[in-house]
């Protein structure tokens, strides 16, 4: 069979440890053998990222931004532990995540992958459930301090003209903390936006939730915001039969327990922290969780949720088997494989995207499985526990089957 042509390349971010190990073998056993790669390739790894004193992830992200679509490995962000690890190091490098959003100005949207043999905690869960979390501000870029003594705090602004707007805060009798955070127009506007277009892309319900109940002109803003921006976007729901809801956060979080899934959760930053944990724990296991960037201008960065897999990294250089989960890592791929052939008109490519997910899925559902999903069957459900190398075996198996069925 003729190799599938690509037309413009996606970029490439590779990276760290035990992810940096599955990434290859996903590429050599499941795209090289039937695809006529075309990326623009970016070594994140640690090591790389010291050498180039992390020039290399804002190139990356200028090229994401040139090309419109990349897929990014796991890779390490340093702290002090990893800083003794590797005393090579010259800087404790920033998160090449947090890099990538500054450059991209992107919202997150993190949805778990769904197979028949794993069920979700809640039973009427029948659809992935997506959360997109605000990523910028609040209680994340808040000061606070804590008081010792009786006295009055004010919370002022000075604008540029050196007028001031102040409001009392609170006075107090004793020992008191404070907090002060913020938020921008600018920033909520492109998280809505992000949001609306998401929904639009995937066909999909749109729920924000805040309290405008209690903070009426903090969480009120993000409210009015939201309906502005839905104004641009609600011929488009209408013609795709998708609907946008707002509602009170803790009338949301009873919404989705009863929901059948199947719609996009926005959240405020500290609440889409907390809710996407809850979603991918309840769904399953965090190896199943994929998570995509989409910036306001439409640049879309594919990865994995999770992280680089340290543990199984160690006991892999030991020479020792590993059961590591590249489910969510093969599925970075395809989403951004899809979306290239989507944007370049390519379905061909589009086609194998799918097949490859279907290959993995059928696998799973046929028993064959990494140790985190086989303790999430159903009891009764034959499972063969794998490891990593022999599950990409198995799935390059299925996959090499299906293919048959893909013509030009
Ligand atoms: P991790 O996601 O690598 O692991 C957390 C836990 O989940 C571990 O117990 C691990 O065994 C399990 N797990 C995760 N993915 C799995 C998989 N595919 N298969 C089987 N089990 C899996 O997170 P961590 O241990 O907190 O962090 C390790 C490194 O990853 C850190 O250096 C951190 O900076 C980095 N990290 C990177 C990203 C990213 O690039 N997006 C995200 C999170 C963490």
């Amino acid at each position: 069979m003729q190799k599938i042509q690509m037309q413009n390349p996606l970029v490439e971010m590779d990276g760290d440890e035990m992810t940096r190990i599955l990434w290859k073998m996903i590429k050599d056993r499941l795209l090289l053998p039937y695809l006529d790669l075309k990326s623009e390739y970016y070594d994140l790894g640690l090591q790389n990222r010291n050498a180039t004193r992390d020039q290399v992830t804002i190139d990356a992200a200028l090229a994401a931004k040139k090309y419109g679509v990349a897929v990014k490995c796991a890779t390490i962000t340093p702290n002090r532990q990893r800083m003794e690890e590797f005393p090579e190091l010259t800087e404790m490098w920033k998160s090449p995540n947090g890099t990538i959003r500054a450059i991209l100005d992107g919202t997150v949207f993190r949805t778990p992958i769904t197979v028949d043999s794993v069920k979700p905690v809640v039973k009427n869960w029948k659809y992935p459930i997506t959360v997109a979390r605000h990523a910028y501000g609040d209680v994340y870029r808040a000061v606070d301090f804590r008081t010792d003594a009786p006295g009055v705090c004010t919370l002022s602004f000075a604008n540029a003209n050196g007028e001031i707007q102040s409001a009392l805060v609170q006075k107090v009798d004793g020992p008191a903390i404070w907090q002060g955070m913020h938020n921008t127009d600018a920033s909520i506007r492109s998280f809505a936006r992000s949001c609306f277009q998401y929904a639009v892309d995937t066909r999909q319900d749109l729920w924000f939730s805040a309290k405008d109940t209690i903070a009426k002109i903090y969480d009120g803003e993000f409210k009015k915001i939201f309906e502005e921006e839905f104004e641009a976007y609600q011929s488009d729901f209408s013609r795709l039969g998708i609907s946008y809801l707002y509602t009170l956060i803790d009338d949301a979080v009873a919404r989705v327990i009863r929901s059948e899934g199947g719609f996009i959760w926005a959240c405020k930053n500290y609440d889409g922290d907390v809710m996407s944990d809850m979603i991918s724990t309840a769904f399953g296991s965090l190896a199943m969780m994929t998570s995509v960037l989409v910036a306001p201008d439409g640049t879309t960065e594919y990865e994995a949720a999770h992280g680089t897999v340290t543990r199984h990294y160690y006991r892999y250089l030991k020479g020792e088997q590993t059961s590591t989960n590249p489910m969510a890592t093969i599925f970075a791929w395809t989403g951004a494989l899809r979306r290239r052939g989507e944007l370049d008109g390519l379905p061909r490519l589009i086609r194998f995207a799918q097949t490859l997910e279907n290959s993995c899925i059928t696998v799973i559902n046929n028993g064959t499985m990494t140790k985190d999903l086989a303790s999430l069957t159903e009891s009764g459900f034959s499972v063969s526990v794998v490891n990593t190398t022999d599950f990409l075996q198995a799935i390059a198996d299925e996959l090499e089957q299906e293919m048959f069925d893909i013509k030009d």
